[in-house]
């Protein structure tokens, strides 16, 4: 006798995984292992609504408490997976308690990662679940200086955030802009939005030296700047939530998969930003932190592992919502040679279409959501941009 399906996680794509086997018709065991004390939630209002509103955690669940009951899905809150044995099939939890599964979805997602120079001061955060949430919105409610490191699509959504409330924003960014690593050059225009709304920008520099005690007061940075604040939020990305996996011989940087959600270990599959998936532009597995790519994967793995077919993948997308401005990006722009604007920049309303030898890789939308069918159609079609405008 087995415990049925077990998922390891209790997020975005290990939701979907839950509602799409109980939707096939699967009616054996379902158990979802979530580390937090809360059931499955939406991470996107995280850096949003939840700070600049009094948005209620229960507002963000992806399903009430009936639902669990009602499709017999186990949850069990505030344990974590805590060491695999994928030969005999069971999976140690930190209870003590260990559960022996047919099939097991990881699902454990990605922790922000950490500077050592900011170890250890109690005013120093990172953003990825709903307790860090609401407690950085203790802090944006009496704070009035805070510092945000890394403009990635997080740190950049927390600024809006944060100048919304009326705090002082400072953002110290290591590239010489936003986001350059993704967009390119493109990355300057998130330098002048968030300048036009008042955050300090700095880029090119990183944090050197810190005076403080159990709380920072000063930082020191690489350009020879110094600055004083109130909190730091350190948003320089995320590393697959995998420490668990040591010694059970899947990596603990990532699972590979094929495109079903596939691992190489016997009934193991996995999704969402634990996954790395292949990527055919790129020629490799990688990692992603997008929503609709966990909830698209939590689903194809749960059809797979019930022998049901999955579909083409998903493209890689993201959005974000900056000062009430939606943004949508689609494909791998690193991988382009090119790259071309239509539209209004500075009045925020454009499209750049990124290309490799002719070919759209990457779409990035400004302002312009209804456009995310035609950008998709252009990625998808994979043509060039010449047949795309003639078809
Ligand atoms: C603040 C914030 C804002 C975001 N905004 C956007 C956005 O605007 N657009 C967008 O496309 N994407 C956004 N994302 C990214 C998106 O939310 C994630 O890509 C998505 O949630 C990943 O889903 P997942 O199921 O893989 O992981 P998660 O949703 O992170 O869920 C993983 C769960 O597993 C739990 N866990 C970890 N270790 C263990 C363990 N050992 N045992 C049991 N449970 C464990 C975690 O506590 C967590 O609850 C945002 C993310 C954050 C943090």
């Amino acid at each position: 006798m087995t415990d049925g399906i077990v998922i390891a996680g209790g997020g975005l794509a290990a939701q979907r995984a839950a509602e799409t086997l109980r939707r096939a018709g699967y009616a054996d065991g379902l158990r979802m292992v979530c580390a937090e004390p809360h059931p499955p939630y939406d991470r996107p209002p995280l850096s949003k609504e939840v700070l600049t509103s009094e948005r209620r955690g229960d507002s963000i669940r992806f399903r009430a408490d009936g639902w669990y009951v009602e499709n017999e899905v186990d949850l069990l809150l505030g344990v974590r997976a805590a060491v695999l044995w994928p030969d005999e099939r069971v999976l140690h939890l930190s209870d003590g308690s260990a559960l022996r599964y047919d099939r097991l979805l990881i699902a454990t997602g990605a922790r922000p990662r950490e500077l050592p120079t900011l170890a250890g001061y109690r005013n120093v955060s990172t953003l990825s679940s709903l307790n860090d949430a609401l407690a950085l919105r203790d802090v944006l409610a009496s704070t009035a200086r805070l510092v945000i490191i890394g403009a990635g699509f997080v740190g950049l959504e927390v600024a809006a955030s944060a100048r919304q409330l009326g705090a002082e924003v400072t953002m110290i960014e290591s590239a010489p802009a936003p986001l350059s690593n993704v967009l390119g050059p493109v990355g300057g225009w998130f330098t002048d939005l968030h300048r036009f709304h008042g955050v300090h920008v700095i880029t090119s520099t990183t944090v050197t030296a810190v005076e403080g005690d159990d709380r920072f007061r000063l930082l020191k940075l690489a350009s020879g700047q110094e600055i004083r604040a109130d909190h730091v939020l350190v948003g320089v990305g995320v590393s697959p939530d995998l420490d668990w996996l040591a010694g059970s011989a899947l990596p603990t940087s990532g699972v590979p998969v094929d495109a079903e959600g596939r691992s190489q270990a016997e009934a193991i599959f996995a999704a969402g930003d634990a996954a790395l998936t292949f990527d055919p532009q790129l020629a490799r597995h990688v990692a992603g932190s997008h929503w609709e790519r966990a909830a698209r994967q939590g689903t194809r793995a749960a059809r797979a592992m019930l022998g049901l077919a999955t579909g083409e993948p998903p493209l890689e997308s993201f959005w974000s919502d900056q000062y009430g401005i939606r943004i949508n990006y689609l494909g791998h722009a690193p991988a382009a040679d090119a790259y071309a604007v239509d539209g209004d920049m500075d009045a925020t309303d454009f499209q750049v279409t990124y290309t490799r030898e002719g070919r759209p890789v990457a779409v990035l939308l400004v302002g312009r959501p209804r456009e995310l069918p035609q950008a998709r159609k252009l990625m998808t079609n994979g043509g060039s941009l010449e047949l795309l405008a003639r078809n």
